[in-house]
């Protein structure tokens, strides 16, 4: 274990009760929130949903209105910013122009009153693989590499946390990428906590290990970007992350720890995450990629449950990799359908009257029963 991974270990950013209101506005309501020591923790979140704000809180930047911050076993709300064991990198990296890169990554050891810094420029240095641009100054730097010299500058006064606000925000879709896997990369060596600040369904589920979905000021899921993928547990979550198609049903029953569902004439079969007494009304939902379409003439899929049949295709995308369908029901509904793999001369054209049907374990049911939510 390196000695920043020793920092590491009591580096767990506990928030309990934590808001921030400015005037009669709640930006951030009473949050609590554990962020395990060495982990990849994003927030995740529409513009204004509070993350920021948030992350200005952990970081001593914002005073909270109500509550407290710990880091390790230590209560840091009174601290001012620089004396809590945490940095941040901010989407405009703020380099200083007129000193090379060593000079910008050693900066903050040598107001620290450290005299021989070279060794721990390197070393740093050597982590975000820019040891070859040393002496370069930071205008003749790409958007990633400026990105990499302020994580370099952040991380060379061993944090126990480094914060990240959209650092890779002003990048280009490919170079941002890129430097996904790069911070990704980076945490696992370093081993201390990332907080990581996004809009980004996709960088957040590429990054973290787990993601708090932010939502009108407060935390709506907390979990592994596959238990937020696999179990929404709420409309918002289900559309935020990735796409989903929901679907109003009524419990009829239950059979083998499933629930059965009627929607709108069709016989559904739900994995039974809760309880739900008959009559029940509910919203299931089931990603795009999860279902099968089927020409009605195909007389090779079973009758009986966990079917939509009667619908009609009113799109039919190809785009590379699958075939993405929009299928319309009789009730008027539009699911969106992607196939893979279709042979060429399978490939369904719109106009096409079709079944949709799934494997009855990839549906999700949802707690907030809003189709607009
Ligand atoms: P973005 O991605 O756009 O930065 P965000 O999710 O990070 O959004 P915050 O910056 O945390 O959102 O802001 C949350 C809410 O608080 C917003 O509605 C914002 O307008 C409001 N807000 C933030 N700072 C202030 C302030 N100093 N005074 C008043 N309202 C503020």
């Amino acid at each position: 274990m390196t000695e920043q991974q020793r920092a590491g270990a009591s580096g767990d950013v506990s928030l309990a009760g934590l808001s921030k209101h400015y005037g009669d506005f709640t930006a951030v309501r009473p949050m609590d929130l554990t962020i395990p020591a060495g982990s990849f923790f994003a927030l995740l979140g529409a513009s204004g949903c509070g993350k920021t704000t948030t992350l200005r809180m952990i970081a001593g930047l914002e005073q909270p209105s109500t509550g407290t911050v710990h880091i390790g076993d230590r209560d840091v709300t009174a601290l001012p910013p620089y004396k809590r064991p945490v940095n941040t990198v901010f989407q405009n990296y703020a380099l200083f122009p007129h000193l090379s890169v060593a000079d910008n990554v050693g900066f903050g050891l040598r107001r620290r009153g450290v005299k021989d810094t070279a060794g721990q420029v390197k070393d740093m240095l050597d982590l975000v693989e820019l040891g070859h641009l040393a002496k370069r100054k930071p205008t003749r730097l790409s958007g990633g590499q400026q990105q990499r010299v302020a994580v370099a500058r952040a991380l060379i006064n061993t944090p126990q946390v480094l914060l990240l606000d959209e650092p890779l925000g002003a990048l280009d879709l490919k170079l941002r990428r890129q430097m996904q896997l790069e911070l990704k990369r980076i945490q696992t060596d370093v081993g201390i906590t990332f907080v990581h600040v996004t809009h980004d369904q996709e960088e957040a589920m590429t990054m973290a290990d787990t993601i708090a979905v932010m939502n009108g000021g407060r935390i709506e899921q907390l979990g592994s970007p596959v238990e937020l993928y696999e179990s929404p547990r709420t409309t918002f979550v289900a559309n935020f992350l990735g796409q989903s198609n929901l679907v109003e049903a009524r419990v009829t029953g239950r059979a083998d720890g499933d629930l059965l569902l009627d929607a709108q004439g069709n016989r559904l079969v739900l994995p039974a995450a809760r309880s739900a007494a008959d009559g029940e009304r509910l919203v299931m939902g089931i990603r795009p990629e999860k279902i099968t379409i089927v020409h009605t003439s195909d007389a090779k899929v079973a009758d009986g449950r966990n079917r939509l049949d009667g619908g009609v295709i009113v799109d039919a995308a190809f785009i590379g990799v699958s075939t993405q369908y929009v299928v319309r029901m009789p009730w008027g509904q539009e699911f969106t359908v992607f196939e893979q793999n279709m042979e060429r001369d399978r490939r369904l054209v719109p106009g096409a009257g079709v079944l949709l049907h799934w494997n009855p374990e990839h549906g999700f049911g949802l707690e907030s029963g809003d189709l607009t939510a």
